[in-house]
């Protein structure tokens, strides 16, 4: 197993933006939960079979794949088939973090996890990297990249930890309130840590 950086962050704090850097910068390699949960219930995975069989195929679109919104809407509504979808899906989404990292070449990992506080997946990573923004700047970078209005992105906010809950975990933080071209030299010094850590983990 690689030394595993986990990187968090509210909303639009800057996740992909950042991960992306030290992939293109310094080819550390991404293991990404969201993209890994569209993964486990990709179409003939366990995970979208167990769906279909508890809601039936009008949980699905018409090509055979997940109907988000729908089940989204299902589970909005119902805390105990959220419960028995989060029991479902949940250790699927940890055992294929686990399995894709465990592939990983690069001298370290970056495991980004946007809900990592929210569900205590700190412990999968040997350290923890916050992406740190105000408040105000999250919520303009959210209406302007989803379109969405005032109101609707501060209730995402507020169903996230807060910003002092997510600090509270960190090992370390890259402040994102600033322009893109600050962000560089932040990266290059937490870079020369990790692996100076992941040496000293071998
Ligand atoms: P989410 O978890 O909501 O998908 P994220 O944390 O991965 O978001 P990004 O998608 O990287 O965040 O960034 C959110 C938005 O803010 C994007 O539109 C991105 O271009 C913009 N953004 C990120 N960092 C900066 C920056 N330093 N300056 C200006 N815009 C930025």
């Amino acid at each position: 197993m690689p030394f595993v950086v986990g990187l968090t962050g509210g909303i639009a704090s800057g996740k992909t933006t950042i991960a992306n850097l030290f992939n293109q910068h310094f080819g550390i390699e991404i293991v990404d939960a969201d993209v890994i949960a569209r993964e486990v219930v990709e179409p003939n995975s366990p995970g979208l079979n167990a769906i279909e069989a508890k809601f039936g195929s009008e949980i699905l679109l018409s090509d055979g794949t997940l109907n988000r919104a729908k089940l989204r809407e299902v589970i909005f509504s119902d805390p105990v088939a959220k419960e028995w979808l989060n029991a479902l899906l949940h250790p699927m989404i940890r055992e294929k973090m686990l399995s894709d990292l465990s592939r990983v070449r690069s001298e370290y990992a970056l495991l980004v996890i946007p809900l990592m506080v929210e569900n205590n997946l700190q412990t999968l990573a040997d350290n923890v990297l916050v992406v740190d923004v105000d408040e105000e700047t999250q919520l303009a970078r959210t209406m302007a990249r989803d379109h969405i209005d005032r109101q609707q992105a501060e209730s995402i906010l507020a169903s996230q930890a807060s910003r002092q809950q997510r600090l509270a975990s960190a090992d370390y933080v890259i402040k994102n309130n600033t322009e893109n071209q600050k962000l560089l030299p932040q990266i290059t010094e937490l870079h020369k840590k990790f692996l100076e850590m992941s040496r000293e983990d071998l």
